[in-house]
């Protein structure tokens, strides 16, 4: 059996003794009412009026005694031409394809009309010849037939279909030969996690489909984060609502925890296709930051390593921001597959860095492969794991707003004074972390163990000494005072990822680690090779031999 003793991995030690000192903040925006508001109220008033002409409507446009109108939207132009968006119904079915727009003037005469299908409703039986049970059953027979099948490209296949509740009958005329039929809503879930709602159309007289509608789709969004900027995103689009789903990434989610601690929390959604202001007085911001850090990280690995996902099985994880009340931390949790962000001291302070996204996905990584043990210097090595592609997805992101680097957490300010979390070149710089590895280090804090590996890793990318990368400076020492030649951050993540992937397991410890990035090295580029040496020479410059 597996021990989880890296079920929930955090991302500072430290971090959660700060914040003792609360200030309310309770300044209050005056309620004038917004234009968002007057429009809302003028489409009151549009609607209102469509209302009210549907009866006389329906006499103009010489429907049927058994037809009626019924209001859906309406839209005035500035000159009073006004546009209303009328449903059908027929003998009190709803008719699919029943829909027209009709243009007035602004004194109501009408210009024009658009409808959906011309054709006439005279329907001379309305007892269907299949009773809606059977209907509904037959319906969830026809959708579990196509469970494993890819429908296209961007719909993973079902792997789950609940059976159908009530088939509705309605008159079905979309195709120009108005007919009886049956409306049911199948639901389930696709492979890579996204829910899937379906509606059939079936014919009430044989059975057969006559349409077929997944109400779930994948959308393009735009959010503005705290620490991302703008960026895009991609979105589900579940009737009327986009959500903070990505179906072309595992179905990975963001959720709003509301400052509990449990739960999966409820999952983002409005009626725009834009998330977040790009401050902490959206609740939606540090979303966008999440969910944008699980779509960064989940392309990293895809990318780098051809990995789809965390555990390699295409499924996404999900995120929870909100998490708790002045919750200076982050983490990710195995038993729920999902990361969780804390809103900072007087939760005005998200943890939702892009480095920590990539750092707490990777801790899942970690457990789907070598599952380091989170304890002496396995769990060290399993922090700086998290630390080391945590950086590589903040340098694969390469975000204006968030110029790439060596430092773990330098944009959330966990410190109080604008100081990184952690430093990789010089480790021992925050206070607590080794720069070497001692007989003593496996009895650090793993935050502090972690040191010798990212050091490390520093070592093999850039090279020992001072040096200017992306406009900030380091000075990496080494405890041989050997001077070395990195060979680029994208060969060591190679071989870091290599070794987690290959070499690693959960007991290993700095003298294990030196000889599976070395393997990984000699598989990668040969024994004889410079990154061979490079590897060597770096271990032994952080005193692992
Ligand atoms: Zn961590």
């Amino acid at each position: 059996m597996k021990r989880k003793l890296a079920a929930v991995a955090v991302l500072s030690a430290t971090a959660l003794l700060t914040g003792v000192i609360q200030v309310s903040t309770a300044a209050q925006a005056a309620p004038t009412p917004s234009l968002q508001a007057q429009a809302a109220q003028q489409h009151a008033t549009a609607l209102k009026l469509a209302a009210g002409q549907a009866g006389p409507l329906a006499k103009a446009l010489k429907l049927g005694d058994k037809e009626q109108l019924v209001a859906k939207d309406a839209a005035v132009d500035k000159d009073g031409t006004r546009h209303l968006r009328f449903e059908r119904t027929y003998a009190g079915l709803p008719v699919i394809g029943g829909d027209l727009v009709v243009h007035q003037k602004a004194d109501g005469s009408v210009k024009a009309v658009d409808k959906a299908v011309a054709a006439r409703i005279a329907l001379s039986n309305l007892t269907p010849k299949i009773a809606a049970d059977q209907a509904a059953a037959q319906v969830t027979g026809t959708v579990k037939a196509t469970v494993g099948v890819a429908a296209d490209a961007d719909e993973s296949p079902l792997t789950e279909v609940r059976p159908a509740g009530q088939a509705e009958l309605v008159v079905w005329a979309s195709d120009g030969n108005p007919r009886l039929a049956y409306r049911t809503t199948v639901e389930g879930a696709r492979a890579d996690g996204t829910p899937s709602r379906q509606i059939l159309v079936t014919d009430a007289a044989d059975g057969r489909v006559l349409a077929t509608h997944e109400t779930i789709e994948t959308a393009s969004g735009t959010g503005n984060g705290i620490f991302v900027g703008q960026v895009p995103l991609t979105t589900t689009q579940s009737g009327s609502q986009y959500q903070l789903r990505d179906a072309s990434r595992g179905g990975q989610s963001t959720s709003d925890l509301n400052n509990g601690t449990d739960g999966t929390g409820s999952l983002f959604a409005n009626t725009s296709d834009s998330f977040g202001d790009g401050t902490v007085n959206s609740r939606e911001s540090a979303a966008v930051d999440a969910q944008f850090g699980a779509a960064t990280t989940w392309d990293f690995y895809k990318t780098t390593f051809g990995r789809s996902g965390i555990r390699n099985d295409g499924v996404g994880a999900l995120s929870r921001v909100h998490y708790g009340s002045n919750y200076v931390n982050a983490f990710w949790d195995d038993s729920c597959f999902c990361m969780s962000y804390g809103d900072g001291s007087n939760n005005t302070a998200p943890l939702t860095e892009i480095d920590v996204a990539g750092h707490e996905m990777s801790h899942g990584v970690t457990a789907a492969t070598a599952n380091l043990n989170y304890a002496g210097e396995s769990g060290g090595l399993n922090e700086a794991t998290s630390d080391i592609m945590g950086t590589m997805v903040e340098w694969y992101a390469n975000l204006p707003s968030n110029p790439p680097n060596y430092w773990i957490g330098e944009l959330i300010n966990l410190n109080g004074n604008g100081t990184p979390l952690r430093y990789m070149d010089q480790p021992s710089k925050d206070g607590g972390s080794a720069d070497y590895w001692d007989a003593n280090v496996g009895n650090l804090d793993v935050h502090y163990s972690s040191g010798v590996a990212n050091h490390f890793f520093y070592l093999l990318s850039e090279g020992s000494g001072a040096k200017t990368i992306n406009g900030f400076s380091y000075n990496s020492p080494t405890y041989d005072n050997s001077t070395l030649a990195g060979i680029g951050r994208d060969k060591a993540a190679q071989i870091w990822y290599r070794a987690l992937t290959t070499y690693f397991t959960s007991t290993t410890d700095y003298a294990g680690a030196r000889a599976g990035t070395l393997s990984a090295a000699a598989d990668l580029y040969g024994s004889s090779s410079a990154e061979y040496n490079a590897v060597a020479a770096s271990w032994t410059a952080v005193n692992v031999n």
